[in-house]
């Protein structure tokens, strides 16, 4: 039988301390603890990328890290008081931006946003009697929300896009809006949620031009979309990871494999590269030129899938594993395209790359959105 380890007061405030720098480490690192539940937490490991571990705290705090586990609970490890030290900044940070919020207190237009509006009568509401205005560029006249309302519920959309695209369902998401928020949103309004933010997103981001580079890969592969087979294509920048553009169709002969390239040039707003990476595919030589041009250096291997293909589009089908259920769950290839898009964009802006130092594709391809430490927050508040 293995004895506890017997320590004294003062050593183990020293040994705490100790773990306590080396949270604030954690967090100064961008590694913020993931709420999984009320009162779970996931916690990346700082030696083991691809690790997380669980910080509980049912009354008393645990940790399933080797060091909690060795100490047998009597020393606060650095997972847990990250954890600790996470939830009291957060508390500071939601007074503060109210704060600001109130301070810097402009009313814009609720239809085209201009802040040139003047108030225009009074309203009565199940929540009093509230100021209307009338815009003077568009004529809307409006009543605008309770500033305390606007901040939650652009909170909510946020935390509902991070747990999406982790791969939670819309009512395991809503589950977690009541137990944090004590808020009922019904798992049909997520979904709403989700279309309506993600459509906004993806018209704002599909406007900006990454600077891609000579080098791209273009493959397909089969997906199953309600019990029919479909082939799903990515063409991607080879320096950055940017994922140019994706489709879905149901043939792969010349026609498809010439719109789909054709879309990608599109979407890379008409920049050509100088080589594009392909497996054997017949269809691929003329499409290529005939979308590229004569000069296009096309590699072109029947083997080229498993040398180099998959290594650089490894980490995009790993993102959209994520997503597998949902999308085997998809009931049309509408959905499925829609899905796809939204996930183009969640590849590309939100999701950071141990493989690109920590950056996403687009930070990579030189589009910085400073989206700081919200990143659907910002992304959704850039989107409006
Ligand atoms: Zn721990
Ligand atoms: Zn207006």
């Amino acid at each position: 039988m293995v004895r506890p380890m017997r320590i004294g007061e003062i050593e183990k405030q020293n040994l705490e301390s100790l773990r306590k720098v080396r949270a604030f480490a954690i967090l100064a690192k961008g590694d913020t603890p993931k709420a999984i539940g009320k009162e779970t937490f996931l916690v990346p490991s700082q030696s083991d990328r691809e690790k997380r571990y669980t910080v509980t705290h049912n009354g008393e705090w645990r940790c399933n890290c080797p060091d909690f586990q060795k100490n047998h609970g009597m020393l606060l490890c650095k997972h847990i008081q990250s954890v600790q030290i996470f939830l009291k900044l957060r508390e500071k940070e939601d007074i503060l931006e109210i704060k600001t919020e109130l301070e810097t207190n402009e009313i814009r237009c609720d239809r085209c946003n201009s802040i040139n509006v003047i108030k225009r009568g009074k309203r009565k509401t199940k929540a009093g009697i509230r100021q209307r205005y009338e815009c003077k560029e568009c004529g809307r006249r409006f009543t605008p929300e309770p500033i305390k309302h606007r901040k939650t519920n652009s909170k909510l959309i946020a935390l509902t896009m991070d747990l999406y695209f982790k791969g939670l369902s819309t009512r395991k998401i809503a589950d977690t809006i009541y137990q944090f928020y004590g808020i009922k949103v019904d798992h049909t309004t997520i979904m709403r949620w989700i279309n309506t933010y993600m459509a906004k997103i993806n018209g704002h981001v599909n406007k900006l031009e990454p600077n891609v580079g000579e080098i791209w890969h273009n493959d397909e592969q089969k997906i199953n979309i309600n019990g029919e087979w479909f082939y799903s294509w990515n063409t991607l920048d080879s320096d950055s990871r940017f994922l140019i553009s994706n489709a879905i169709t149901k043939e792969r002969s010349d026609f498809e494999t010439k719109a789909v390239l054709k879309k990608a040039k599109r979407m890379a707003h008409g920049i050509n590269p100088r080589a594009m990476i392909t497996d054997g595919m017949p269809s691929y030589p003329s499409a290529v030129k005939d979308v590229f041009g004569e000069d296009i250096i096309h590699v072109y291997n029947v083997g080229i899938r498993d040398r180099i293909n998959n290594n650089v589009l490894e980490r995009y089908h790993g993102t959209y594993r994520e997503r597998d259920k949902v999308m085997r769950a998809l009931d049309s290839v509408e959905t499925a395209r829609q899905m796809n898009e939204n996930l183009r964009t969640y590849y590309n802006f939100i999701r950071k790359h141990s493989a690109l130092n920590g950056m996403t594709p687009a930070e990579m391809a030189g589009i910085n959105l400073n989206l700081g430490r919200n990143r659907w927050m910002s992304l959704i508040t850039q989107s409006l």
